[in-house]
């Protein structure tokens, strides 16, 4: 069993409700359990600015699943979400990435571990300390709190929406 770390953002649509949505299919993926998820965080758009503010959050997941199902999974469920690439760093409905995987390193287009963009990234570090705490040590030498101590513009703001781990089904299975 490894463990792994999910960012999943949205921000066109009704984007909490499609966080949890993602969170639900996620909990019904194959050989794996979402065992926590952080708060919702708001923050600007990171891209183009004619865009509405993101809602991101994270989950941790244990799974059976190697690195690069785990992706695959990950990406059949933007596209049954209905994900459209528009433009770079543009709207979405929702984004889910795989930050996390075990102590693994990948460095190909197609999956890079850690992912790349965690250090500079506010709304992901801010969601990610609340699953791993501050000490957690990624890339070899920096803690995510170290990261988040670092970043010179920090802009999300937490929110008291509650997203829940466990999907509707997965509970009536355990409960049976
Ligand atoms: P972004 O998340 O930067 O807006 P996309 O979601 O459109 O971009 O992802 C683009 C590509 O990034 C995908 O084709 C995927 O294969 C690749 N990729 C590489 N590493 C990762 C990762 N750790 N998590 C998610 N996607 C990744
Ligand atoms: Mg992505």
């Amino acid at each position: 069993m490894k463990c792994a770390y999910i960012g999943l953002g949205a921000n066109i649509g009704d984007p909490i409700k499609q966080l949890q949505q993602a969170l639900d299919a996620l909990s019904l993926a194959p050989k794996t359990r979402v065992t926590k998820t952080a708060a919702v965080y708001r923050s600007a758009p990171m891209g183009p600015q004619d865009q509405p503010d993101f809602y991101n959050t994270c989950a941790a997941l244990d799974t059976q699943l190697s690195a690069h199902e785990l992706l695959s999974e990950l990406q059949n469920i933007e596209r049954a979400m209905g994900r459209i690439k528009r433009r770079h760093w543009g709207e979405r409905c929702i984004d889910l990435d795989l930050l996390l995987y075990d102590q693994q390193r990948h460095n190909c287009p197609i999956l890079t571990l850690p992912h790349p963009g965690i250090g500079e990234r506010d709304f992901v570090l801010a969601p990610l300390i609340e699953l791993t705490g501050g000490d957690y040590i990624v890339f070899g030498k920096d803690s995510v709190g170290d990261m988040f101590k670092r970043l010179k513009n920090v802009s999300v703001t937490k929110l008291p929406a509650t997203l829940s781990a466990v999907s509707p089904s997965k509970a009536c299975a355990h409960a049976n």
